[in-house]
């Protein structure tokens, strides 16, 4: 299953660090790109830093007007999910998500017009109060996913980390150049 998320809304106060979370959460959790617009582009140097560093082709794109991405993906037969502590509760709609072929995630930062949930093929609660587009992506992803997204080896990494019970423990598997520092995603 192919699975993007896209970002919309603007903060009064551009949030760089919530908008980081929710690449890096995308990505981890098995999305394979996210579209933002009003984002910081050292977010983008970010993610391809750790792309580098941890493997994954995980893209970040920089978009100027959502409703036109929207409308595309639908015609390309992606399903578009908009997360809403208004929506229907993930735990009814989840089996029906999970036979889908190709997701678009939206996910909100401030109030989202009205046109995202008439264009929505699924409206989706993760649980009906109000917390945070970060927990509500994770949850999403995992409940489509259910795991599977944690056993992908990138054959492209740098680093693996080898789970332990106490520690840390990676292997390195190339010689690390000047500026790929450790430490910077530790
Ligand atoms: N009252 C706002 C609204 O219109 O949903 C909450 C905004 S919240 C800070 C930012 C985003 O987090 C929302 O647009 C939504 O995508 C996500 N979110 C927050 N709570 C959620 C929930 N219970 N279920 C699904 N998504 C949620």
């Amino acid at each position: 299953m192919k699975i993007e998320v896209l970002r919309i809304g603007q903060r009064l106060v551009r949030d760089d660090r919530v908008t980081t979370h929710v690449a890096l959460v995308s990505r981890a959790f098995g999305a394979s790109k996210i579209l933002m617009y009003d984002a910081n582009p050292e977010i983008k140097e970010t993610v391809s830093k750790v792309n580098k560093m941890w493997g994954s082709d995980f893209q970040v794109e920089i978009i100027e007007e959502w409703k036109k991405i929207l409308k595309s993906k639908k015609s390309d037969s992606y399903k578009i999910v908009h997360l809403t502590m208004y929506g229907e509760n993930i735990n009814s709609v989840e089996p029906k998500l999970r036979k889908e072929d190709k997701i678009l995630v939206v996910v909100g930062a401030e109030k989202v017009p009205r046109e995202v949930y008439d264009l929505a093929d699924y409206n989706v609660a993760i649980g009906s109060q109000p917390h945070s587009e970060i927990a509500a992506l994770a949850i999403l992803l995992d409940r489509i996913l259910e795991g599977k997204q944690f056993q992908k080896k990138h054959t492209d990494a740098q680093r693996e980390i080898v789970p332990t019970k106490r520690g840390k423990q990676v292997i390195s598997k190339t010689t690390l150049k000047y500026g790929d520092r450790k430490e910077d995603f530790e």
